[in-house]
Formats: structure tokens, sequence, C-alpha cells
């Protein structure tokens, strides 16, 4: 089987997401005591955090490029960055491997397109929801993005960075995000998606008038099929 390299500890709270659904689908696939070939880099958030506040994308492209380096050189077959606001630095990734990288964008397409979407409200961190490098992947896909206005996109960043990504999860956050799922569809988005590896540890399908594309699960998924040796785009 084909090993995967997962960049991850953004934070570790959806890591360990991650690393439960590829067991759970190579399991799946495989029966019995199958699991998945895995290796982890798991990065000290706390250092990536302060280069995200810094702008200092040049700095985390090198720490996560070195990251990879460290999983090709211990066997991986090809890489994830388990998180969807450090794809700001997969070209980075990329130039300093020489395996594939599994990108969370196309992971997240496939599964919208399979599930006849074409307009996706986009929620994550401020850089995935106001910067083009997110829009511009799943446009390659068919796919259009609306976002949330400028104070809702506040709120969500907020709530990721001062809870979701510290392993709190909170009632009055959850309530939050549904509105701004509610706002989403009402301005076209006919499918949300989670844009951010954590949001799924908040709100549920019930909580959005509109279905829900997990990030996480979708990139697990896709990536769990491609070390199976399935097709994926
Ligand atoms: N896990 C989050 C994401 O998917 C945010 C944490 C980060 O990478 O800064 O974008």
């Amino acid at each position: 089987m084909t090993t995967l390299g997962i960049i991850g500890g953004m934070s570790w709270h959806s890591t360990v997401d991650y690393y439960t659904r590829l067991n759970e689908a190579v399991a799946r696939a495989r029966g019995g005591h199958h699991s998945a070939e895995l290796l982890l880099a798991s990065l000290d958030f706390g250092t990536v955090r302060a280069m995200q506040v810094a702008g200092d994308w040049d700095g985390a492209g090198r720490l996560l490029g070195d990251a990879g380096r460290r999983l090709e050189a211990a066997g991986a077959d090809a890489l994830l960055i388990a998180t969807n606001l450090m794809h700001k630095v997969a070209p980075a990734v990329e130039a300093a491997v020489g395996v594939p990288l599994l990108h969370i964008g196309d992971a997240i397409a496939d599964a919208a397109v399979r599930d006849g979407h074409r307009t996706l409200g986009v929620v994550g961190t401020r850089w995935v929801m106001e910067e083009t490098f997110y829009a511009e992947r799943l446009a390659t896909h068919g796919l259009d993005c609306v976002v949330p206005d400028a104070a809702s996109r506040q709120l969500v960043d907020d709530v990721i960075f001062s809870e979701l990504t510290l392993g709190v999860v909170r009632e009055e956050s959850r309530a939050a995000y549904a509105r701004v799922f509610t706002d989403l569809a009402e301005r076209g988005a006919d499918a949300i998606v989670l844009a951010c590896t954590e949001i799924q540890l908040l709100v549920e399908a019930g909580d959005s008038p509109v279905p829900l594309v997990d990030s996480m699960a979708a990139h697990a998924d896709h990536a769990a099929r491609f070390a199976l040796g399935a097709p994926v785009s």
C-alpha cells in the first residue's frame, strides 16, 4: 500500500480526525485488521500561528517544506497538508519534494462536484475567505465561491483561532456559524464548505439549510482512495 505522509498539527485537534478517518477508510476497503500506512510530521502550531500573524509566509513555506522533505526521506509516497489555510504555501512544499501533494482543494472539489454542487459558500480562516489561492483552486474544477460579509468573516476567523484550534467548542459559536451558513445559502450557495479542518468539531448537517462539505473528511477520503490505488482527480 502507498504510504501517506501527513504534515499536521495545525491544529492537532483536526489531525486526530484525519488519523481516524484515514484508518477507517482503509479498514472499510480492505477489511479485517488492515489500516492505513501513515507517517506524521506534527508541527508545533504555536510556531505556525506566530508566522501567520507576522505574515511570514516564506518562513512557513520553508517550515512545511522541511517537514515534507523529512516525510519523503522516511518513505512517504504522497503528502497531505492537513489544513486548508496552509495550502497558501502548497507551492513551496511541492517545490521541496519529489512526491505528489494531494491538494485539499481538489479533494473538496471532487466531493462537491460528485454531489452536484456548483456554488460553494466558503467558511474558514480570513486568508482562505479573502485571498485568491483557495477560490482559484476550486475554480479550476468549475466551482464558484461566495464568502461571508466582513463582520461574519471576522467572527468565523475569531472562533477558529480563539476556540476551535484550542479545542474549545461553544454552543454560542455553533449558533453564530449556523446564521452565517443561512446567509450564504440566501446569497446563492448550494453547499457550504467547512474550509477549516476544525469546523466539523463545532457544527453538523442540521446547522445548515444546504449540504455541508467537510474539508477534513473530503481530504482524508481522497487520500485514502489514492493510497488504495483508486482513481483520484
Ligand atoms: N485547520 C485550519 C484550516 O484548515 C486552520 C489552522 C491553520 O492551519 O492555521 O485552515
